[in-house]
């Protein structure tokens, strides 16, 4: 998530969001996709012309259903009406906790359940605007337990005319594939009217979503700041780390760039918040397109280790920044400097572990994020001057593609032996070790003044005769092979 700078604000403004997902084009419902062999599940959805109930019919194909699952079990009230769906007439079923479980007499039927998409605003799960309705697939999509390995799980929509879905699956002739991690991991989805674009970056397909209106006048200025964003990425990676991305932008009141997150359920997705009256500076001095973009080019981590995804994000969103030509090297230090004092004067003194824990509790996220941020900045220059070329850089290209859309949780000492293992170095292990455990903020002082960075704001030097200095010009110079805006 993006809370460098004004986490409160940002995050009051973020409710609810539902992803859209799809995008579809026409609300045509698609043929019932279950056919082929081997196991499978096919959801049909049928939403009203209000856009307030989805109606979903879900039939399995040589496999024995057990139950269906609510992932949200807080929003269980909105999932109405689980039935058999027999010719001669439903039969009733019923939730036990979270799961609606199916009789082994039941084999090879379909199930039905219906979900009020209608009241507004249930955090970030569902939002309704205008001519639009935010719906995670999490609260609409049950889960179907078991899912044997093998299994192909597909949907179709029938929509109300001119309304669309906005889904991070994949869409094909045959209907939408919904890939597992729709079932594991939070995604977005949307219904309505929106404006939509498909831009090519670095070999992938970002699909950019704007809900509620658009941005009229300002689309293209929007739809070229997150294409720029995600060009960003190929400064570090070769392309872009993903095939295909999600931008669900949701227009807010404002002239600025605001809250953001990374979205891993059902297909790679970022959801930002963008001011309906953004201007063409804001959106060139952003940072959050970079940033949540740059979750997505890395497996998600424990939240007990949210101090190295957000601190390895938060650090490199400089980096690309400045490598890209979007900042100058000197304003990124200059970031970078100022956010590790931000970070060294908050906190709660909890060690680093437990405040990453605690930290939606506490707030303390300026702390978290650039504690990260420098333990990232520490291991870079160690290993750079160490010779390991572009340090962090090729491991994490490494990580990007074995492990981007796993769907397991990585931990920080499994990234820091991956690290350590790629380099053949002894490097981030011993530098995490010392650090995770403890209250006080990563010795930063020492790495600077050998690179070279000295003081702050205007009065900020890079002297060019410091030990490390070219290091320090290295780690910001442009990649080749990577795109510039
Ligand atoms: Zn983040």
């Amino acid at each position: 998530m993006a809370r460098r700078e004004c986490p409160f604000v940002r995050l009051t403004v973020c409710l609810g969001l539902l992803l859209p997902g799809g995008c579809g084009g026409a609300p045509a419902a698609k043929a019932n996709a279950v056919t082929g062999d081997g196991p499978a599940v096919h959801y049909s959805f049928v939403l009203d012309a209000e856009l307030r109930t989805l109606s979903a019919t879900v039939c399995p194909r040589d496999l024995r259903l057990a139950r269906l699952r609510m992932t949200v079990p807080e929003l269980l009230e909105r999932v109405r009406r689980p039935r058999i769906l027999r010719a001669d007439g439903d039969v009733p079923l019923s939730f036990e906790e979270d799961v609606v479980p199916i009789a082994s007499a039941t084999e090879g039927v379909c199930i039905g359940y219906d979900v009020d998409l209608g009241p507004p605003g249930e955090g970030f799960w569902i939002t309704r605007g205008e001519a639009h309705v935010l719906a995670a697939p999490d609260v609409w999509l049950l889960a179907p337990e078991p899912r044997p390995e093998g299994t192909r799980f597909t949907a179709s929509f029938k929509l109300p005319p001119s309304v669309r879905a906005a889904l991070p699956w994949l869409d094909d002739p045959r209907g939408y594939r919904i890939p597992t991690s729709a079932f594991t991991m939070r995604s977005a989805g949307a219904f309505g009217q929106f404006e939509r674009e498909t831009r090519s970056v670095g070999g992938a397909e970002l699909d950019i979503v704007a809900l509620g209106g658009g941005f009229g006048e300002r689309a293209p200025l929007v739809a070229k700041w997150m294409q720029t964003s995600a060009s960003a990425l190929t400064q570090l990676h070769d392309g872009f780390p993903v095939p295909r991305v999600m931008a669900m932008l949701l227009p807010h009141p404002g002239s600025e760039v605001g809250f953001g997150m990374a979205l891993r359920g059902g297909g790679p997705t970022v959801m930002i918040m963008v001011g309906s009256s953004v201007t063409p500076e804001a959106l060139g001095e952003d940072w959050v397109g970079v940033h949540e973009l740059f979750h997505l080019s890395a497996p998600r981590f424990l939240p007990s280790d949210a101090w190295l995804s957000e601190g390895l994000a938060t650090y490199y969103t400089d980096i690309l920044r400045a490598r890209a030509g979007l900042m100058d090297e000197r304003s990124a230090w200059d970031d970078l400097v100022d956010g590790f004092r931000r970070g060294s004067r908050r906190g709660t003194g909890r060690t680093l572990r437990q405040e990453s824990i605690d930290m939606h509790e506490t707030h303390a996220y300026q702390r978290v994020y650039w504690a990260g941020a420098a333990l990232s900045l520490m291991a870079d220059v160690e290993l750079r001057s160490r010779g390991v070329e572009g340090g962090l850089d090729g491991p994490l290209r490494e990580l990007a593609r074995c492990c981007a859309r796993s769907e397991e949780a990585w931990s920080a000492e499994q990234f820091a032996k991956f690290v350590d293992e790629k380099t053949g170095q002894s490097v981030v292990r011993p530098l995490f070790e010392r650090y995770v455990d403890r209250a006080e903020f990563p010795d930063i002082a020492e790495v600077l003044a050998a690179l070279g960075v000295k003081g702050a704001g205007r009065e900020m030097t890079l002297a060019a005769e410091a030990p490390r200095a070219g290091v320090r010009s290295a780690m910001m110079a442009p990649r080749a092979g990577g795109t510039k805006p």
